[in-house]
């Protein structure tokens, strides 16, 4: 064997072993940075409130189990201002003696900022108040923005598309929804919201953002939303 041929081999039989190694669809890790809102006991105890109170369910511990992925906007035009507005564990002007409203103040586990940069909250599996319904399930992204005069940017598509992959692949994510689908899941098995008149009007993050997230995770195959209900 002549040494010219027994190198043909040896890079052969190297190409001929890549080719066989399994090749594992590996999901790129968006970068995450981890900017903590306040949870302190207050927050915690609140959390826990509203699992109980509106969903029927006792924890010790108030924790999701993810199923859907909801887009949102915030309108507030910057990060610090978005971020600040959810730092506190309370409803601001929240009146204690008004039994009937939660205290809890909203949130989400996630933000976008303009830029594109994508922030961590709070832990990806501590409820958050974001979407009327379906909190005890529902990983919420905010994205910084949203106004007519600052519509969201190709940035945040890109890291919106980055998360949503990321989720996917953590847990068992059956639907990607906009804020403004929310209550077509009104007649569905995981809404658990008690009362029929606790609703709000939504658009985010706006029709033409939602599809183009959409088109660029279809091979996720999240199942299709449910079907409006019927209005009486
Ligand atoms: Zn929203």
């Amino acid at each position: 064997m002549t040494k010219k041929y027994s190198l043909y081999l040896a890079i052969f039989s190297c190409l001929l072993f890549l080719q066989c190694k399994p090749v594992k669809e590996t999901v790129q890790l968006p970068e995450i940075i981890d900017k903590p809102i306040v949870f302190d006991e207050t927050r915690k105890q609140l959390s826990l409130e509203y699992l109980r109170d509106r969903y029927g369910m006792e924890k010790e511990t108030p924790t999701i189990i993810p199923r859907i992925i909801v887009l949102h906007w915030t309108v507030i035009p910057t990060l610090e201002e978005a971020f600040e507005a959810f730092n506190p564990p309370t409803l601001p002007n929240w009146r204690p003696d008004i039994k009937d409203v939660s205290g809890l103040n909203v949130s989400s586990q996630f933000m976008v900022d303009r830029d594109g940069s994508i922030y961590r909250l709070l832990p990806e599996t501590t409820m958050a108040r974001h979407v009327i319904g379906l909190n005890h399930c529902a990983i919420g992204i905010e994205n910084v923005g949203g106004t007519e005069a600052m519509p969201l940017t190709e940035a945040q598509l890109k890291s919106n598309i980055e998360l949503v992959n990321y989720l996917a692949d953590k847990y068992a994510i059956d639907y990607l929804i906009g804020h403004y689908e929310y209550t077509y899941f009104e007649n569905h098995p995981l809404w658990l919201e008690k009362d029929k008149g606790y609703r709000t009007q939504k658009t985010d993050p706006g029709e033409d953002f939602m599809g183009k997230v959409r088109r660029a995770t279809k091979n996720l195959n999240f199942a299709p939303i449910p079907k409006k209900p019927m209005t009486p």
